[in-house]
């Protein structure tokens, strides 16, 4: 049975995992990033190798995949432009996380893509819309059980499509983003700057008025049909066979998968609308470990043929 190591690379932490699609994760770790920095950054990539090696032995593993936050250029691979989820990771190559001399094959992809890679493959759907909606909001596309790329790499920014013309101002340096409206931090921001009452609630914390409080709940709504507004568009474009939204804040409850289909749904060609379904992610915190794995191991098989 070949091992493959998938490694999810967050802004807080680095989750990593090993195995393969058919018989899924032997093992599965989570590091967690106590700085920001670059120096810490590469620290911690160090001991996770240190800990395969340890405990599998580096020897062993058949490929590496890794999964980052971040617009990847795919001519350079190099993640570009800003990167608000891992400010200094910008202008670096994946490849430079692996061990000195290593030669394993190694593969890497944004974590998004990846996460959709999960579920396509979980699911047994070829034509799939991920979204994470989280601190931010990440998307993949997967068409004939590929991810798809565009031409230069930077397909699936669900997040940064206007939604609001000349609206709030996002992460990326834009106005008016999905993401500034319908993430969790856009919620928090949204709120706070209503309300100060607002400014020193976490997530959780909103999440828990959310049926108390009618400003609260008003915003979760309008976030919730910005979003389906987004996806409707973009599965008319697309006809997926599925949309599959997680994510942090989805597993908080933000928002409802049944009210979301409904109105992605009632926005669709009706040719295709009922088609078309909306489902919760089941791969959880491991989807982007498993989507890594995933990209790699169909990598090798490629080369094996
Ligand atoms: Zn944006």
């Amino acid at each position: 049975m070949n091992i493959f190591l998938g490694i999810d690379i967050g802004g807080s932490s680095f989750k990593y995992g090993w195995g393969n699609c058919e018989e899924g994760l032997q093992s599965y770790q989570t590091l967690v990033l106590q700085r920001k920095n670059i120096d810490d950054f590469f620290a911690v990539a160090k001991e996770l190798f240190n800990d395969v090696d340890s405990k599998i032995g580096l020897n062993n593993i058949k490929g590496i995949g890794i999964g980052m936050p971040g617009a990847i250029d795919k001519t350079t691979g190099l993640v570009t432009e800003n990167n608000p989820n891992l400010p200094f990771w910008v202008e670096h190559h994946p490849r430079e996380l692996l061990p000195e001399n290593c030669n394993i094959p190694f593969a890497f992809d944004n974590d998004a893509n990846l996460m959709a890679l999960a579920e396509s493959y979980t699911q047994k759907k070829n034509y799939v819309i991920g979204v994470t909606v989280g601190s931010g909001i990440g998307c993949g596309i997967v068409i004939d059980g590929k991810i798809y790329h565009g031409a230069y790499g930077f397909a699936g920014e669900l997040g940064h499509i206007c939604i609001v013309d000349k609206g709030l101002k996002c992460n990326c340096g834009k106005n008016g983003c999905l993401e500034a409206y319908s993430s969790g931090e856009g919620l928090r921001r949204r709120l706070a700057l209503k309300n100060p009452r607002y400014a020193e609630m976490d997530l959780s914390a909103i999440l828990a008025i959310k049926e108390t409080d009618t400003v609260v709940a008003d915003y979760i709504k309008q976030g919730q049909l910005m979003l389906a507004i987004a996806l409707s568009c973009l599965a008319t474009c697309l006809d997926p066979e599925i949309i599959i939204i997680g994510g942090g804040a989805m597993d908080l409850g933000l928002y409802y998968i049944e009210e979301l289909e409904s109105e992605i749904r009632k926005r669709l060609p009706a040719a295709h609308s009922a088609k078309v379904k909306v489902a919760k992610a089941i791969n959880g915190n491991k989807a982007g470990v498993l989507g890594a794995i995933k990209l790699i191991e169909d990598k090798f098989n490629s080369k094996e043929e």
